[in-house]
């Protein structure tokens, strides 16, 4: 069976996970609309401007869809701005923040800002052999997890936890697609496959 992942392509680094999913050998497709969202195994939220991309799913009519099609089950991943989008709960959100939702956790947005903006470094992902280079652009970090949320990954201490795993929804507070290394990615397409 061949694979159709979306990534939902309102605002952020929408081509740079297109070419990660692509060279994975999936079928991979800009979401803008309501149709475009249907056809789709599995979706990607990319990083960018979390409330931009809250506002303009609204626009597009696609915030609803996605919010019903992750009740039904569609696997997910979100990465840094995807990973609030993702969150059932956001601190130090902007007023009246919206989330599509579904994962149970609570992220706070620009976390590591108060001490530095953005940085890069290894980063031990559970299920990943070698540790994958995170790079962190004003990044959130998850502050608490549902009970049916599993760590993945922690930065600098095991309350600054980078990414997480909820059924068929991943999330990353840094940004798996840039560089050439789709491991991440690999991950996601797994649990696609296994959905
Ligand atoms: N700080 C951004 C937000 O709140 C996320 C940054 C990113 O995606 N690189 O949406």
């Amino acid at each position: 069976m061949s694979l159709t992942i979306g990534v939902l392509a309102l605002q952020g680094d929408v081509r740079e996970h297109l070419a990660a999913l692509t060279s994975l050998g999936v079928h991979a497709v800009a979401v803008r609309r309501p149709a475009e969202l249907k056809a789709v195994d599995g979706l990607v939220l990319p990083g960018g401007e979390s409330t931009t991309i809250a506002k303009l799913a609204r626009a597009f009519d696609v915030l609803e869809p996605m919010r019903q099609r992750i009740k039904d089950g569609l696997p997910v991943l979100g990465t840094c701005a995807g990973m609030i989008l993702l969150a059932d709960r956001v601190l130090d959100g902007a007023e009246g923040q919206e989330t599509v939702g579904g994962l149970d956790v609570t992220v706070r947005r620009n976390a590591f800002g108060r001490q530095v903006d953005s940085f890069e470094g290894p980063v031990e992902v559970t299920g990943l052999a070698e540790p994958v280079h995170g790079v962190f652009i004003r990044a959130p970090w998850v502050e608490s997890v549902g009970s049916g949320v599993e760590v993945l990954a922690t930065v600098g201490g095991p309350d600054r936890i980078v990414m997480v795993r909820q059924g068929s929804l991943m999330a990353t507070s840094f940004h798996p697609e840039v560089g050439d290394d789709p491991r991440v990615h690999g991950l996601f397409v797994d649990l696609v496959t296994q959905t």
